[in-house]
């Protein structure tokens, strides 16, 4: 299905300058227990939107006399929404509440639309050197060097498969991983309810 395809590659990501980036097995895992909201989409392409979202999001913050690294700015917004939304509200009303904790202006600019004049040229017509294809099915890893480099975790969210299946420390432990997707199967059974229900 097209619709599942990710309007901006993972590899994009890697463009971003900044000292203290979310690294990418947490932002994952934020984003699925983002997603464990009862509401939120459970399309790989949206899960995939929020990860992006967070590593764009997070690059540290000092906020009064307290530094906030990236991966617990992550932390503190994945547990602010769960806690505080009864139901998915979004990534505008995600980024909102980012930006009423950390402000909207401490992370270093992104301006991809700036790039395309230093941009070098492409190594790879074929997955234009984001190292993965869509092979009409699914994504697959393209032949090139970057198909080679890129981590097998990116395309395993690229076509929905949720699970971390090689968590490095310090990850969470396997009972949260467990509870997770204990989350994950209730909110779906529930949804799944409610549409079977009249
Ligand atoms: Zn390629």
């Amino acid at each position: 299905m097209s619709d599942t395809k990710p309007s901006k590659p993972f590899s994009e990501l890697r463009a971003v300058d900044a000292s203290d980036v979310l690294n990418i097995t947490e932002a994952i895992k934020q984003a699925e227990a983002l997603h464990s909201i009862k509401n939120a989409p459970q399309r790989a392409g949206a899960l995939e939107a929020t990860t992006e979202d967070l590593i764009e999001w997070c690059h540290g913050a000092k906020v009064g006399d307290r530094y906030w690294t990236a991966c617990e700015q992550a932390r503190w917004l994945v547990a602010e929404a769960r806690n505080t939304w009864d139901e998915w509200e979004g990534p505008k009303a995600l980024r909102d509440l980012f930006v009423s904790r950390f402000g909207g202006d401490n992370r270093p600019e992104r301006k991809v639309s700036d790039l395309p004049a230093e941009k070098p040229p492409l190594l790879c017509a074929d997955c234009k050197d984001q190292g993965s294809v869509w092979s009409g099915v699914k994504w697959v890893v393209c032949k090139c060097d970057t198909g080679r480099d890129l981590p097998t975790i990116l395309l395993e969210v690229m076509n929905g498969v949720k699970s971390i299946n090689k968590p490095a420390p310090p990850l969470p432990t396997q009972e949260e991983i467990d509870r997770i997707k204990e989350q994950q199967r209730q909110n779906r059974e529930r949804k799944k309810a409610d549409e079977e229900s009249p």
